[in-house]
C-alpha cells in the first residue's frame, strides 16, 4: 500500500506521517517512511536545488519540471522497490502538493502539472490523508520553527488560504482516495482518527 499525507505548511502532516508509521510498525507491518521533495539521494539533491537560493532562480515552469524529476527518481529508486517488496510506503507530500502549490496558486499551470504527471509519474497513492488546518494557526506554527533555508517558507496568510482551498478541492474531487482530517486538534486525537481508518 502507498499512503500519502498532504496539507499546508504547519498542518502537522510530518508529525502524523511519523505517528502513523510508528503505529503500523507496532502492528508488525514493514513500513518505509519517506518524503517529498526528496526521498532518494538524487531527489534530495533536487530538493536542495529547488528549495534554496534566489527566489527567482527558476521560473514556475522549470520548478514544476524539477519537482517532477525529483518525484520520478523517488518513485524509481525508493517507492516502487519498497512496494514490490511488499512494504507499506508512507510519504509526506506527493503529487497533490504539486497540484496545489504549483497548480492551484498559478491556475494557468494546472494543465501542465497534470500532463507531466500522466507522462512521467502515472501513479496515485492508494490512500491520501489531507490534514485540514486553520491557515493562521498553521502559519504561526510554521514561523515558529522556520529554518530560514527554505525559500518557500515566507508565504503570507492569503497564500496559505489559497493552498488550503486547493487541498479541500482535491479532497472533494477524489473522495475514494482522499480522507479529509481535521487538524485543529491535538496530535494524539488526529493520530487515533487516522489509525481508525485502517
Ligand atoms: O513539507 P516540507 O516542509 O518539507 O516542504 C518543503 C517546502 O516545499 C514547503 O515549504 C512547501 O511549501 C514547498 N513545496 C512546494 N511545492 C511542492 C512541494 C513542496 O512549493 N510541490
Amino acid at each position: 500500500k502507498f499512503i500519502t499525507f498532504e496539507g499546508i505548511d504547519g498542518s502537522g502532516k510530518s508529525t502524523q506521517s511519523r505517528l502513523f508509521a510508528d503505529h503500523l510498525r507496532a502492528q508488525g507491518h514493514d513500513v518505509i517512511l519517506t518524503r517529498e521533495p526528496g526521498g532518494s539521494p538524487g531527489a534530495e539533491e533536487i530538493r536542495q536545488l529547488v528549495l534554496t537560493g534566489d527566489p527567482d532562480r527558476w521560473s514556475a515552469e522549470t520548478e514544476i519540471l524539477l519537482f517532477t524529476a525529483a518525484r520520478r527518481d523517488h518513485l524509481e529508486k525508493t517507492i516502487q522497490p519498497a512496494l514490490a517488496a511488499g512494504k507499506i510506503v508512507i510519504c509526506d507530500r506527493f503529487a497533490d502538493s504539486t497540484r496545489v502549490y504549483q497548480g492551484a496558486t498559478r491556475g494557468d499551470l494546472r494543465t501542465m502539472v497534470d500532463s507531466l504527471h500522466v507522462l512521467m509519474i502515472g501513479r496515485e497513492p492508494d490512500l491520501t490523508f489531507i490534514i485540514d488546518m486553520d491557515p493562521a494557526t498553521a502559519l504561526e506554527r510554521g514561523l515558529a520553527r522556520k529554518s530560514g533555508e527554505d525559500r518557500f517558507e515566507d508565504f503570507g496568510l492569503g497564500f496559505q488560504e489559497t493552498l488550503r482551498h486547493g487541498f479541500l478541492a482535491l479532497a472533494h474531487a477524489h473522495p475514494n482516495r482522499c480522507v479529509l482530517v481535521d487538524g485543529n486538534r491535538t496530535p494524539e486525537q488526529i493520530a487515533s482518527e487516522i489509525a481508525a481508518h485502517l
